[in-house]
C-alpha cells in the first residue's frame, strides 16, 4: 500500500487531501525533503505554476523530486501541477530578472498555459475520462499542444464546444498522470481513484 503525499506549498492542496481522503487513502502534506522521502506517490495540486516552481527550488525540493519521477514515483499533477509535470512550456512566466520559469518535468508534452483565453477563464465541461463521465472544471486551464508517442491521451475537450473541442486535457506517460481540469474541487473522484489504481499497477 502506498504512502501518498500531496505537495503543500501552494495551491489547492487541501483539496487533495480531502478527494483522496474521500477514497479512504489517508495522504501527507509534503513541504520538506524528509516528508518527501516518507513519501512514495505525489499529487501536485492545482494554483500557480510559477509559484510551485519557485517554492520547489527554494525549499530543495525541485531535484529531488525530479529524480523521484525519474525512478517512477507515481505522481498525478492537475493544472498547474500538470504544467509542472510538462517536459516544455510554450509560454513559460518570466520574472522582471528575467528568469524563466521551469518545470519538474517528466511528460514528453509541450503544454501551453492559460490556454483557453480570457473569456473562458473558467468554465466546466462534462468529459470522458475511462468509462467515466465527469464533470471537468478548469480554472486558467492548461493544455498539452503536442505530446511524445509514449504519452496517452486520456480526455480531450468533445463536441460541441467549438472553442475547445479536441484540445488535451488529460494524459498519461507510465506513473505520470496529469490533467488540465480540477477534480479535487468537484465530487466525482474518478480521477483520484485512477491515480490510486495507478499506485497499484492496476490502471
Ligand atoms: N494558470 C495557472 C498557472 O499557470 C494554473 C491555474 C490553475 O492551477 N488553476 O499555473
Amino acid at each position: 500500500m502506498s504512502e501518498f503525499g500531496v505537495l503543500a506549498l501552494q495551491g489547492d492542496f487541501r483539496e487533495h487531501l480531502a478527494a483522496l481522503d474521500g477514497l479512504g487513502v489517508k495522504a501527507r502534506m509534503v513541504r520538506t525533503l524528509d516528508e518527501l522521502k516518507a513519501v512514495d506517490a505525489l499529487v501536485i495540486p492545482g494554483g500557480e505554476s510559477s509559484v510551485i516552481d519557485r517554492l520547489t527550488r527554494n525549499y530543495g525540493l525541485a531535484q529531488p523530486i525530479k529524480e523521484r519521477i525519474a525512478a517512477g514515483m507515481p505522481t498525478y499533477g492537475s493544472c498547474a501541477g500538470m504544467i509542472m509535470l510538462a517536459d516544455r512550456l510554450e509560454n513559460p512566466a518570466v520574472t522582471s530578472t528575467g528568469e524563466q520559469q521551469q518545470t519538474l518535468g517528466g511528460i514528453d508534452m509541450l503544454v501551453r498555459r492559460n490556454a483557453f483565453g480570457r473569456q473562458v477563464d473558467s468554465f466546466e465541461h462534462t468529459l470522458k475520462f475511462a468509462d467515466h463521465d465527469l464533470t471537468a472544471v478548469f480554472i486558467r486551464a492548461p493544455e498539452a499542444v503536442q505530446v511524445g508517442p509514449d504519452v496517452a491521451v486520456l480526455s480531450t475537450v468533445p463536441a460541441p464546444d467549438s472553442r475547445a473541442q479536441g484540445r488535451i486535457v488529460a494524459v498519461r506517460q507510465g506513473n505520470l498522470l496529469a490533467t488540465s481540469f480540477h477534480p479535487e474541487v468537484t465530487g466525482s473522484r474518478a480521477i483520484h481513484e485512477f491515480f490510486v489504481n495507478l499506485t497499484r499497477g492496476d490502471a
